[in-house]
């Protein structure tokens, strides 16, 4: 059963091509242990942080299981927030591209008919947040009766955030001849009862607690005083250097005083709270991955599934108040076999909370001496150099290499004039050259659709579109921008 290369695995090419251009070439412990029982269509509850690699443990098998042919979503995915909710989706695109799986994402604060209109399309898979999924359930958007897999994402944080009942709500309208799959750092006795309740004799998968966290991250403790905390953290950050780094304040008003003060001092920074706009979150979230700027200061929304290669450290500006988000926030480094720092600063009124942390995560948090005014001068030159490069570069950006060899066509017709994809893939499989598994998703709206190009064919099929009919219609073809 325990498998040490994917290559092993009982999964479609399609599946393995876009692992390897992933660079996903072993399977981490939660993949070991998930995705044999998953293949085999079983009920599971899997205790597992974030990190250990959850996402592609579901995704895989979820991936390779549907049926490309179906056209209502196969698969649904529930996560507590939006900003898991969109990296989940990107996460199953990229594992299912070259299958051409289409994930779409459902949640609240963006429009409903953009949502809507998504899911007219073929969707395999919907990822959403389950008060956006409720929505949709009830207005009858989202077509359910072909739901074979239902994963539960961070259960415990669905607990904690008070959107169990409505998870409760949506199991009850899915077809029960599904396989459940829930997946949560801890397992409180609500979510237990709720497995209970709804799945078929699960298995139950206990990944390690500290997992990948224990190897990779260095955790360390700062003691100071509320009102030094400021200059203390300037100074960490002059010792410690970090190309990126993201720093964690328990509130709104503390990110913003932070990232006043670093941004006067000419941080390349950003910041992200609940309270800014939801585009204006994606907008952070997407510049930090990208590497346009190397300091982000958030509240606890950046502390859960947001993946980002290389964070170097982690700074607790306060100390969590909750233990499992000391785990969460730190998770934000050392991911994927990278080395990783944590340092958390704590006042004397914080200790209480270091304590329960400490017994969550099963060792001391080493306490070391603040940055000396000496060590700072020393390396003062050195961080001042790295400031004047306010990007960072970013080595792994899995989405952009899975999708460089793709071009996206536009074609100036859709619905309104009868046309389907098969009439797409009819006419495009035709060009010498060309054959059908050169084509990805294709999306097809009133007045409009998009085509996917694999394998760098794209310019070939625009230059040969010009000139050809679709149902004996002309279109006009460009590349699409976005
Ligand atoms: P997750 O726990 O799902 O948030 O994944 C943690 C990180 O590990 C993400 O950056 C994944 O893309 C990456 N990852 C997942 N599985 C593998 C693997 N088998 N090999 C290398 N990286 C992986």
């Amino acid at each position: 059963m325990n498998k040490s290369s994917f290559a092993d695995y009982h999964v479609s090419e399609e599946i393995k091509r876009a692992l390897d251009v992933l660079r996903y070439e072993t399977p981490t412990e939660v993949q070991r242990q998930v995705i044999p029982l998953a293949l085999e269509n079983q009920d599971l509850v899997v205790k597992a942080q974030t990190g250990s690699g959850k996402t592609a443990s579901f995704g895989i098998p979820v991936a390779d299981l549907v049926n490309w042919e179906e056209k209502n979503p196969q698969a649904l995915i529930l996560t507590p927030t939006r900003e898991l909710a969109v990296q989940v989706r990107e996460d199953m695109t990229n594992i299912g591209r070259f299958k051409r799986i289409k994930a779409v994402a459902v949640y609240g604060k963006e429009p409903f008919t953009k949502q809507k209109d998504e899911l007219k399309q073929k969707t395999h898979v919907v990822v959403g947040t389950p008060g956006r999924v409720m929505d949709h359930i009830e207005r009858e958007t989202l077509v359910l009766d072909q739901i074979k897999y239902l994963i539960i994402d961070e259960a415990d944080e669905m607990l904690n955030r008070g959107f169990i009942d409505d998870v409760e709500a949506i199991i009850k309208e899915l077809p029960t001849d599904r396989v459940t799959m829930v997946f949560s750092a801890t397992l409180p006795k609500d979510i237990e009862n709720l497995c209970h309740a709804y799945m078929n004799n699960p298995t139950h998968i206990e990944i390690e607690s500290n997992g990948i966290t224990a190897e990779t991250i260095e955790h360390y403790l700062i003691e100071g005083r509320e009102e030094e905390k400021l200059s203390l953290l300037k100074n960490i950050t002059v010792v410690d250097n970090p190309d990126s780094c993201l720093i964690f304040c328990r509130t709104k008003e503390n990110v913003d005083t932070v990232y006043s003060e670093l941004e006067q001092s000419g941080y390349p920074c950003e910041k992200l709270h609940g309270g800014l706009e939801q585009e204006d979150r994606f907008a952070v979230m997407e510049g930090f991955k990208l590497g346009n700027f190397r300091y982000l200061i958030a509240t606890d929304v950046a502390a859960r599934g947001i993946d980002v290669d290389n964070v170097n450290l982690v700074i607790n500006y306060d100390v969590p108040m909750e233990k499992e988000s000391y785990v969460h926030r730190t998770g934000r480094t050392g991911r994927a076999g990278n080395k990783g720092k944590a340092i958390t600063l704590s006042t004397p009124s914080e200790e209480k909370f270091v304590k329960s942390i400490e017994r969550y995560i099963g060792f001391e948090i080493p306490t070391i001496e603040a940055p000396s005014h000496s060590e700072v001068a020393d390396r003062q030159a050195a961080f001042d150099e790295k400031m004047s490069n306010s990007r960072r570069v970013v080595r792994n950006n899995k989405t952009a290499r899975i999708n460089q060899d793709i071009m996206k066509l536009h074609f100036s017709g859709g619905k309104k004039k009868k046309i389907r994809a098969v009439d797409f893939v009819g006419t495009i499989a035709k060009i010498p050259g060309v054959t059908a598994d050169d084509i990805g998703i294709i999306t097809i709206l009133d007045h409009l659709s998009y085509v996917d190009i694999l394998n760098g064919k794209g310019s070939l099929v625009l230059q040969a579109m010009e000139n050809a009919t679709i149902k004996g219609k002309k279109l006009k073809v460009s590349k699409a921008i976005k």
